[in-house]
């Protein structure tokens, strides 16, 4: 699943192609990918595109956005050639010049939705701190965490407290701080909470220079692979450079990964 650095990938991506360009249609294959709610409307041009946690906006010249969620495998996928085609194409934005977006996602729960620039989305007013901004700090972290019971992995996924991170950053970031992915929250020291909190912005940083991580099918726009998953030290990993195996467990249904010997 795309997590932050490749969903600003995306966007970076975006923002070097699409601005200027005049939206002239958007077209669904599969009922259920676009929700509409300004059918016959003038889309405008592209002015900017943004992210709020793992969400994609695309804010435009008109009275309207265009808020788009990856979810499992969705790709954006930037295409000036018209004959090219993509094998799960769900959806496209037709631009004036001729080139496109294709919305392409085998397992198809992204979603494109159109709406009005001032309309709320309830999920993205729900979501937590910006883990890159200032939103994001030591007294804040503690504040969520406080009589907290539940394991710090889980708490760290959750997008109403911190948005934007899944499995594989909330494991990376939990293995360079030390800290057991299974320990009860409310136990953290604040020199932990405060080591999570730098570490979170470094590992972010450090992904997103290398273009995010492909594990199994994120792409660029471009259609690239990412680079980080040759950077991470515990995520599918079998040996920690302690010496000791890596373990591998079930957490909230998902493989968690650390290593018991240098995490506590
Ligand atoms: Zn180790």
């Amino acid at each position: 699943m795309p997590e932050l650095p490749e969903v600003q990938t995306i966007i970076n991506g975006l923002n070097s192609k699409i601005i200027e360009k005049k939206i002239c249609r958007i077209a669904e294959y599969r009922k259920g990918t676009v929700e509409n709610s300004l059918p016959n409307m003038d889309y405008g041009k592209v002015k900017l595109v943004e992210r709020r946690g793992k969400y994609i906006i695309i804010k435009t010249t008109a009275d309207c956005k265009i808020v788009i969620h990856l979810r499992m495998t969705g790709k954006l996928i930037f295409e000036v050639d018209s004959d090219k085609q993509s094998k799960y194409c769900r959806a496209e934005i037709f631009f004036s010049d001729g080139s496109r977006l294709i919305f392409d996602d085998v397992r198809t729960f992204g979603k494109i939705q159109i709406m009005k620039k001032n309309q709320a989305v309830p999920a993205i007013e729900e979501l937590g701190a910006e883990p890159l901004s200032d939103q994001l700090n030591p007294e804040f972290l503690s504040k969520q965490l406080k009589n907290r019971k539940a394991p710090i992995r889980n708490l760290l996924l959750n997008q109403n407290i911190i948005a934007g991170l899944g499995n594989i950053y909330v494991l990376e970031i939990l293995y360079r701080c030390k800290i057991d992915p299974r320990k009860q929250a409310d136990r953290l020291s604040l020199k932990q909470i405060e080591k999570i909190v730098g570490q979170t912005k470094i590992v972010l940083k450090e992904a997103i220079e290398k273009n995010g991580t492909t594990i199994s099918d994120y792409r660029s726009v471009e259609d690239q692979s990412g680079q980080f998953q040759n950077f991470l030290r515990v995520y599918q990993k079998k040996k920690c450079k302690c010496g000791t195996e890596i373990k591998r467990i079930k957490m909230a249904g998902r493989s968690t990964y650390f290593c018991p010997s240098c995490q506590q």
